[in-house]
């Protein structure tokens, strides 16, 4: 950053792009930071994203939408302080549909957000996840554990996506001095989770709610340990707020671990609902254990979460219940695999707040 471009910087409020910022996680971040009295541009190809999810914000007068493909260079005229880099499909539903897709979004889009950072003299938070422990061996996983990924299964293409997106942020912090920030995210859950993304949570839920069979793959003895989405987003951001030495990785996730056939259990419970247990097939390579250690984020963010299972879990049957009581289902269309060409430059284009 230029001195200019400081003394500028310090009469204007932080100016954060969220790509993906439609998404789930995204969008609570956006109302987070808007909150905070920072500008927001929220780029993202609404994907597995929906406009719906920032809709109450595209009147706001920090809040700009930016529909792009982080596959894509960006351009942005505007200063920006910091990046927080999420565009990527998350659940397994969605990122298997269009694998190479999702290890082009990894790759390619990490590039380009670092890019953008390089620019623009910003620093830049990767989301990354507790994939990269793949099928752990260790457990709790502490931020030092290497992993065990299946490099040639059919959740390669985010774990490995994932992993090399990891490489990406140290070499150009090695190289370049970008500031960098990773979190590794453990399963995230609240209101703004698609119904049809085939996570368990969203999964387990919506059944319920409509008295369908509840889907257990396998036994239901493995385990998850679920944070919820307002924990995470405080998280994010303090550990993008954090001194500049401090890189990560950094586990960001609620401890409390739980197997998935007490989740069901749970569900079934605070929704009141008859529905019956099914047990399916388990998918290939579904992790047998996973918990954070969290004491890298407590030590240097003073992080921990707050909420309980049971009132995060309220909370989202709450928001399903409604969502599905007035008709409105959370859903986006099944992604179609992209066109593979590289796009020379891509348009960018405010949203049409009617759409
Ligand atoms: P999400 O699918 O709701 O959000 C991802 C957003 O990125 C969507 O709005 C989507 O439209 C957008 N996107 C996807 N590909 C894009 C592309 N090529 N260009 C531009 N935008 C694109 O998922 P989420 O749960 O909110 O996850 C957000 C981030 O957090 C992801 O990077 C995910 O890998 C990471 N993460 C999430 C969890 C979790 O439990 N939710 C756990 C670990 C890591
Ligand atoms: N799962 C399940 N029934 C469902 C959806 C998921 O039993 O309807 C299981 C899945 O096999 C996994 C766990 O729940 O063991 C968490 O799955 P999710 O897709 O939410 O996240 P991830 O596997 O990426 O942690």
């Amino acid at each position: 950053m230029t001195l200019q471009t400081r003394i500028h910087a310090a009469r204007r409020p932080p100016v954060v792009l969220i790509a993906g910022g439609a998404g789930f996680i995204g969008s609570h971040l956006c109302d987070a930071l808007l909150q905070r009295g920072n500008m927001v541009i929220c780029l993202d190809n609404l994907s597995t994203g929906t406009i719906d999810n920032v809709r109450p914000l595209l009147n706001h007068p920090n809040f700009r939408f930016v529909e792009h493909d982080v596959r894509d260079p960006v351009e942005i005229d505007d200063d920006i302080d910091s990046i927080y880099s999420l565009a990527c499909p998350a659940s397994p539903r969605h990122y298997q549909t269009d694998p190479v897709g999702t290890m082009k979004t990894c790759v390619l889009g990490t590039i380009n957000m670092l890019e953008l950072a390089r620019r623009k003299g910003a620093r830049v938070l990767q989301a990354s996840t507790s994939e990269v422990y793949g099928d752990p061996e260790i457990h709790p996983q502490p931020e030092s554990y290497l992993g065990n990924v299946n490099p040639i299964g059919p959740r390669a293409c985010y774990d490995e996506g994932k992993r090399a997106a990891e490489t990406l942020m140290f070499d150009y912090h090695r190289m370049y001095r970008t500031e960098i920030k990773v979190a590794r995210i453990f399963n995230t859950y609240g209101p703004r989770m698609l119904e049809n993304d085939g996570r368990v949570v969203s999964n387990f839920i919506v059944q319920a709610l409509r008295g369908e069979p509840i889907t257990i793959y396998g036994a239901g003895t493995q385990t998850r340990s679920f944070c919820f989405v307002d924990d995470l987003v405080r998280g994010l951001q303090l550990l993008m707020e954090s001194p500049a030495s401090v890189t990560g990785p950094c586990n960001l996730g609620n401890p409390h671990e739980v197997t998935i056939e007490a989740i069901a259990r749970e569900v079934l419970t605070y929704t009141e609902s008859a529905s019956s247990l099914r047990f399916e097939a388990l998918p290939k390579d579904d992790p047998k254990r996973r918990k954070p250690m969290i004491e890298t984020a407590a030590q240097t963010l003073g992080w921990r979460p707050r909420v309980e299972l049971k009132d995060g879990l309220q909370a989202t049957i709450a928001y399903f219940a409604l969502r599905i009581a007035g008709d409105a289902p959370t859903l986006v269309p099944d992604i179609a695999p992209r066109r593979t060409g590289r796009a020379a430059r891509s348009q960018l284009r405010i949203a049409d707040p009617a759409r």
